[in-house]
């Protein structure tokens, strides 16, 4: 095993070998860029490490002093010298930067010799000593776990005696004095004197790093970023000629970005202080200049820094973030790395890179992140001004977006409020389908309860409404209409303002910032759009809605829940009379005056949609969701019987007598969906005959619509051809009614796994499939989404049971391969059949390239995602084109 790389001779791509680090610096050296001269040993040692007990491999100091001689040789220094000491960092680097997590070690070499040394070479011996003592607190601190508390209280003694003000106004003698004082302290925490041979000083320095991998600190770290062994596995440690940027006013140092990772600007952006070491900055000891400055004050450097920056681009092809020092004039580079920047620097870098001719449409695309657009789609908070103002909780951040608004815990008042004016937030403990009324009429929701798919969750994402779920410091008293956290209380009418992004809550109206389609986002939008193969369509059931995702490029809904149109507030009242009704005759009285409003429901929809298809599935929840609480309904009754109204206590109590009927032990599994649409095949056939009449209404009106009609929770081809017969009265009835042909494709739903294992029998009726993954989701793992996320799926992924939540992130091995039987089970019979996906995770970039590569033919996502789901299928098809390439 090659254990270390000199830096010319490292491959600068090898990041798991030498670390993100260590390949920078090798591939930077190897490019002829300035970098100090140093080596990086391996994380191949760092592993062996590990599996040897803590112990490093036999020849690793032999190794490491060969790599010495041959720095002293590129330098002319010596190591141990007592007239030209060669003095180096010591730095960890992992495969993936884990910024702050590990150690790194300055000045390492120094001891009472060869600080004299220093001080002769410079003739500065303030910068030696200082030097000096900032290697002693390091090495003390990283190495032998020493407070920095214990040197802190030191200095601050050091510079009360001397009556300095600043650490650098401290002289020479205070300097010699504090140094002492630092190896005392280090002798009284390891009862040995401290180290003073350079060997010994980077054998524990090497030592130390390779144990901070293990570190508390670090592994928190990588636990919350998801990262694994494959993906970074041990750390490096490189090991690097010191440059100071201490060493009087013609040096520096600092941290660039090559552009503006706020905006993507394509010009140099960062920070840089005059005769300075790095931890200055970060201690926020002094505060460093804005880089624009260097142009004035040392203009040589600021040229060099420059053209460093453009050289750096053109080679990594792209924005890079780097670390620099000046010593003495002298320009060298410590560091580099991809800039990390936010969504609107990201497009706007992409789209001029291409223009520049550094990237092509292909790399442009492919280094978005898709989810992090998100951030461009949403109202945002105004994070400055939201400084001033009081976080009252932390939750789930469960739908994007910032809002605004008076706090409201109850549903009726929440519809009343906002008819007269007021801008609501709903707060309650968890939401049910009954509350979706105060869901239009809210600008955010806030539950107690719940994870990202529970009920709140999935509906406000929907409605693009922002949303917070799960805040369980949230104590709410729904009678006494406040909630509590810790020491605040918030009354009904209180403004709070919710931040769906990051699932904060705060006291008060924060200002917000509108979303901003740049002209740079519709260019990155055009390009995938023409580089994307599957279609990509919306989950929508509002015209607002249909509307907004056709703005955003969706060609067509894929998925419009009817059951969203019977809560409107207007709607709810007529669904529970016809769920109550006593006799057919009473509910097809109902059915009526709900089908017009269904028929004119479709006709704005499908006349924002003309020219695409709009798949309308019928009813879907069991019926009793419809109906209040039965709990809720008895505690009504007993308030009723106290006093109120007789009506109203006997309208109550039949009421509760139905949701009691109707109450299911598993309505997931229930009574639901087709089976609804059997038993009371009426309210199928008006559904099914809204569609045929706003067909024929658009017709007439010369409108190309194009609706489909689908069947949800199918299991078998009875029940789907028992729904196809009553479809080809009702089509045959309005075709002779109206006196025209109306073509409307018959489909199902795939979201029940008998269904899924049956497709081919299902294909002989449907002339479409589309896969529910959410209920899929649920029947493949037996999970119910609510309880799984509300009780053991957060514990299954600490534990590492599960790496991610399957409801957000298809299950590409379970569910995935039911869905691959399917697709092939179902185009056996019919090789066009149109496939799609309208779960949640229609909207997932990561689901969007499985479902590319199984072949589907269009994913549904929510009007906000759709984006980002043409991203992500551009990128799925880039993928896929390039993986081919090179299979050639
Ligand atoms: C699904 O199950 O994936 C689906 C789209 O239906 P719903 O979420 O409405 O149950
Ligand atoms: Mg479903």
């Amino acid at each position: 095993m090659k254990m270390i790389y000199f830096f010319d001779e490292g491959d600068g791509k090898n990041k798991k070998l030498l670390g993100g680090k260590g390949a920078g610096l090798c591939e930077m050296t190897r490019i002829g860029l300035p970098v100090p001269p140093g080596f990086t040993i391996t994380t191949d040692v760092c592993k062996a490490y590990y599996q040897n007990g803590k112990t490093v491999p036999k020849s690793l100091w032999i190794e490491v002093k060969k790599n010495i001689i041959k720095l002293e040789k590129k330098t002319g220094k010596k190591w141990n010298s007592g007239s030209d000491p060669l003095l180096v960092s010591v730095r960890s680097g992992a495969a993936i930067s884990m910024p702050g997590m590990m150690d790194t070690i300055l000045n390492l070499g120094l001891n009472d010799i060869t600080v004299e040394a220093l001080t002769k070479k410079t003739g500065n011996p303030r910068f030696a000593l200082d030097s000096y003592r900032r290697f002693v607190q390091l090495f003390g601190k990283v190495v032998f776990g020493v407070e920095d508390k214990k040197f802190d209280h030191v200095l601050e003694e050091a510079k009360k005696n001397q009556g300095a003000r600043v650490d650098s106004d401290l002289n020479e003698q205070s300097l010699r004095k504090v140094v002492l004082q630092y190896k005392k302290i280090c002798q009284d925490h390891t009862g040995k004197p401290f180290p003073t041979h350079p060997d010994e000083q980077l054998q524990l320095a090497v030592r130390a790093v390779f144990n901070s991998w293990m570190g508390e600190r670090a592994m928190v770290y990588r636990e919350k970023n998801h990262i694994t062994k494959d993906i970074a596995d041990g750390t490096a440690v490189n090991v690097v000629t010191m440059a100071f940027g201490n060493m009087g006013n013609d040096s520096a140092t600092g941290v660039v970005f090559t552009r503006n990772p706020g905006d993507g600007t394509n010009r140099i952006f960062g920070e840089y202080l005059v005769n300075a070491q790095g931890e200055d900055v970060v201690a926020g000891v002094r505060t460093p200049k804005p880089v624009d400055e260097m142009q004035k004050e040392m203009p040589k450097s600021y040229q060099l820094l420059l053209n460093t920056c453009k050289k750096l681009e053109r080679h990594y092809k792209e924005p890079q973030d780097i670390e620099f020092t000046i010593e003495q004039g002298k320009f060298y580079l410590l560091q580099t790395r991809s800039a990390k920047m936010n969504a609107a620097g990201m497009i706007k870098t992409s789209v001029d890179m291409v223009k520049e001719k550094l990237v092509t449409k292909d790399r442009a695309l492919l280094r978005l992140q898709p989810d992090q657009l998100e951030q461009l789609l949403h109202k945002t908070i105004d994070y400055e001004q939201a400084k001033q103002f009081k976080k009252v909780v932390k939750g789930i951040a469960a739908s994007p977006g910032a809002a605004s608004g008076i706090a409201v815990f109850d549903v009726k008042r929440a519809v009343v409020m906002a008819e007269n004016g007021a801008k609501v937030i709903l707060i309650r403990e968890e939401t049910k389908p009954e509350d979706v009324p105060a869901f239009f009429a809210s600008v955010g929701i806030l539950t107690s309860r719940g994870g990202k798919t529970s009920h709140a969750a999935v509906v406000a994402r929907g409605m693009g409404k922002p949303c917070i779920v799960g805040c369980a410091e949230l104590k709410i008293n729904q009678d006494a209409k406040q909630a509590t956290a810790g020491n605040t209380t918030i009354h009904e009418g209180d403004a709070i303002t919710i931040d769906g992004s990051q699932g904060d809550a705060y006291v008060g109206q924060v200002p917000t910032i509108e979303p901003q389609i740049t002209n740079d986002f519709k260019t990155i939008l055009d390009w995938a759009q023409k580089e994307k193969k599957i279609g990509i369509r919306a989950n929508a059931d509002t015209p607002d809605g249909a509307d907004l995702a056709r703005k955003y490029g969706a060609h067509g809904i894929g998925l419009c829940r009817t059951e969203r149109m019977f809560n409107a507030a207007d709607r709810l009242g007529l669904f529970v009379k016809l769920i109550m009704a006593k006799s057919l005759e009473e509910r097809k009285q109902h059915l009526q005056k709900l089908q017009e409003l269904q028929k004119s429901d479709f006709i704005q929809i499908l006349k924002v949609m003309q020219g695409y298809k709009v798949t309308i599935r019928l009813l879907d929840p069991p019926l009793h969701e419809f109906l209040p609480n039965p709990e809720e309904l008895i505690n009504k009754i007993h308030r009723l019987e106290k006093q109120g109204s007789l009506q109203e206590l006997e309208e109550s109590k039949i009421i509760l007598a139905r949701a009691k009927e109707l109450a299911e032990v598993n309505p997931m599994m229930g009574h639901r969906g087709v089976r609804v649409g059997i038993t009371y095949p009426e309210i199928y056939e008006m559904q099914i005959r809204a569609v045929f009449e706003a067909a024929a209404e658009l017709v007439k009106q010369k409108i190309k619509a194009y609706p489909q009609i689908m069947i949800p929770q199918v299991s078998s081809i009875t029940e789907l051809n028992h729904i196809k017969s009553i479809y080809d009265r009702v089509k045959a009835e309005v075709e002779s009614k109206q006196g025209m042909k109306i073509k409307i494709n018959f489909g199902t739903m795939l979201e029940v796994v008998r269904g899924c294992l049956t497709s081919n029998e299902l294909a002989s009726t449907a002339e479409f499939f589309s896969f529910g993954t959410n209920d899929l989701t649920q029947g493949v793992y037996s999970f119910s989404r609510e309880d799984a996320e509300g009780k053991f799926l957060p514990e299954y992924i600490e534990k590492e049971i599960l790496e991610r939540n399957p409801f957000q992130t298809l299950d590409t091995t379970g569910v995935g391969s039911l869905i691959k039987i399917a697709v092939a089970n179902g185009r056996a019979v019919k090789p066009s059949l149109e496939i799609g996906i309208c779960g949640e995770h229609g909207g997932d970039p990561n689901s969007i390239k499985f479902f590319h590569n199984a072949g589907v033919s269009y994913v549904s996502a929510s009007p906000h995602r759709i984006p980002i789901a043409i991203v992500a299928a551009a990128q799925a098809k880039l993928l896929e084109k390039h993986a081919k390439s090179k299979r050639r």
